[in-house]
C-alpha cells in the first residue's frame, strides 16, 4: 500500500463545504460509538447497518449528504476504537484499557472516501468531490504523479484537514519492491540518551540540531500564546501559528527518520535493534529512553518498512541485559546508568557503554535469525505508508486500518 499526498486548492466556500463533510464524518463516528455504548454485545456489522439508520433519520438530514462508503468507513473507525479496547482487556494489560471516547472538534480531522464520492479529472491534476456536500473541484498540489497508476488501484481517498490547509491522500494498492546489491554487512542499533543511536561499529548519530532549535521556538511561541486573553482574536492567530510550527517540526522529524532509516537499511543486510515497549519502560534503564521514544518508534517503523522494500532482514531483539553483558566474553557486568564505559571484570574488554550494547544487540539479532534458519522478522512490519512528500502515514490511533477480511486477501502469506 502506497499513499500519495497532495494539497487541495479551492475557494473558501469549497473549504467550508469540506468542513461540513468532516463534521458529518465525526458525527457518524460518534453516533456509532454511542449506539455501541447503549447496546451491549453488538458487533461491527451492526454498526455498519446503523449507518443506514442514521442516514434515513429525518432528524439528521446532513448525514445523507455524506457519501455512503465514507459513512461506512467512519463506522469502521468507531469499530476499530472499540476493537482496540477489547483487545487491551483481553490481553489483561496493566493500567488503562483505552475505553473508546467521543471525538471532539479539532483542526486535525479527516474523512475517508473509498472508491466512490470522488472523481479525478482526465489530466489527474484535479479532484472533484461528488457527494451531497458539493465541495466541487480542487486543484491537486503534490510532487507525485498519479499517471503511473490505474484509477482502479486507488482504494481510498482520505481528506485531511491540518493547520495549514486541506490535503488529499490517495491510498494505492501497490506493493513497493526495490532491488539492491547485498553488502555483506550487519548492524546493531542501541537507542541513546544523549544521541539518537549508537551502532555496533561504534558510530553514533546525534539528534539533529535543527530539531532542537525548532523545539525551542515552539516553547517560546506557546508561552506567548498562554499570555493572551482567552477567546481573543490574537490568541486564535497565535494558536494557528503554533499549530503550523508543530506541523513543521513533525515534518522535520519525519524527514530525519525516513532518510536515516533508508540509509541504514540500504547499507546493511541485517539490522538488529531493541524491541522497546513503552509500557515496560518503567523502573529500568529504558525509563530515560522513553523521552526520545516518539522519534525512535517512528524511525523503527521506517526501518521495518524499508527492510520490506529492499529485502533486508530487520530483527527486534528483547532488550534484557544488552547493556550489562560484555560483548567480548558474555559476562554480566552490572553497571548504573551513569557509568558510560563498559569495563569487563573477566576479560578486561573496555568499550563505550552504548557501543557495547549495540554489539550485544547485533549478536542477539544474528542468533535469532540463525535459530529460525530463514530471514524471519520477529514482528511483522507495521503498516507504514509513503506519501508524496516522503512522509509516512501509519495506521495508528484514529485512522481506519484495512478491514480484517481484506487484510488477508491483500497480503498473501509469505
Ligand atoms: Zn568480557
Amino acid at each position: 500500500m502506497l499513499v500519495f499526498e497532495a494539497k487541495l486548492q479551492g475557494t473558501d466556500g469549497q473549504y467550508r463545504a469540506m468542513d461540513e463533510a468532516l463534521r458529518t464524518a465525526r458525527f457518524v463516528r460518534n453516533s456509532c460509538l454511542k449506539y455501541w455504548m447503549d447496546n451491549q454485545g453488538i458487533g461491527r456489522y451492526d454498526l455498519n447497518k446503523y449507518c443506514k439508520v442514521l442516514a434515513d433519520n429525518p432528524e439528521f438530514p446532513w448525514v445523507k449528504k455524506l457519501n455512503s462508503m465514507a459513512r461506512q468507513s467512519m463506522a469502521e473507525r468507531a469499530w476499530s476504537a472499540i476493537a482496540k479496547f477489547f483487545d487491551n482487556c483481553q490481553k489483561h494489560l496493566p493500567g488503562k484499557k483505552g475505553y473508546p471516547r467521543f471525538k471532539k472538534h479539532q483542526t486535525r480531522a479527516s474523512v475517508e472516501y473509498k472508491t466512490s464520492g470522488w472523481k479525478l479529472t482526465s489530466d489527474r491534476r484535479s479532484i472533484t468531490f461528488t457527494d451531497g456536500f458539493e465541495a466541487g473541484t480542487f486543484k491537486l498540489w503534490g510532487t507525485r504523479d498519479l499517471h503511473y497508476y490505474q484509477i482502479e488501484q486507488i482504494k481510498r481517498v482520505r481528506v485531511v484537514r491540518r493547520a495549514d490547509g486541506y490535503y488529499a491522500q490517495f491510498c494505492l494498492n501497490v506493493e513497493r519492491k526495490e532491488l539492491r546489491e547485498p553488502t555483506f554487512k550487519t548492524i546493531g542499533l542501541d537507542v541513546g540518551l544523549t544521541h539518537f543511536y549508537s551502532d555496533s561499529d561504534g558510530t553514533t548519530i546525534e539528534n539533529p540540531r535543527h530539531l532542537r532549535k525548532s523545539e525551542k521556538s515552539l516553547k517560546r511561541l506557546s508561552r506567548r500564546m498562554s499570555r493572551t486573553k482567552l477567546g481573543s482574536n490574537n490568541r486564535a492567530k497565535l494558536r494557528n501559528k503554533l499549530a503550523r510550527k508543530h506541523l513543521k517540526v513533525s515534518r522535520q522529524r519525519k524527514d530525519f527518520a525516513v532518510k536515516l532509516a533508508r540509509c541504514v537499511v540500504q547499507s546493511n543486510d541485517l539490522v538488529a535493534y531493541e524491541d522497546l515497549k513503552v509500557k515496560n519502560m518503567v523502573r529500568n534503564r529504558h525509563l530515560a529512553k522513553s523521552i526520545s521514544d516518539a522519534a525512535w518508534t517512528q524511525f523503527r517503523s521506517w526501518v521495518e518498512y524499508f527492510g520490506k522494500v529492499f529485502g533486508v532482514v530487520t530483527v527486534a531483539v528483547p532488550p534484557h541485559y544488552t547493556s550489562q553483558n560484555c560483548s567480548n566474553c558474555g559476562k554480566v557486568v552490572k553497571k548504573a546508568l551513569s557509568v558510560r564505559t563498559h569495563i569487563c571484570t573477566q576479560c578486561g574488554h573496555t568499550q563505550d557503554r552504548d557501543w557495547n550494547a549495540a554489539r550485544n544487540i547485533l549478536e542477539k539479532g544474528l542468533r535469532t535469525v540463525g535459530h529460525t534458519g530463514t530471514s524471519v522478522r520477529l514482528r511483522s512490519p507495521s503498516v507504514v505508508e509513503v506519501n508524496a512528500s516522503g512522509e509516512t502515514d501509519q495506521y495508528l490511533g484514529e485512522e481506519t486500518p484495512p478491514s480484517k477480511s481484506t487484510r488477508g486477501k491483500r497480503k498473501p502469506k509469505e
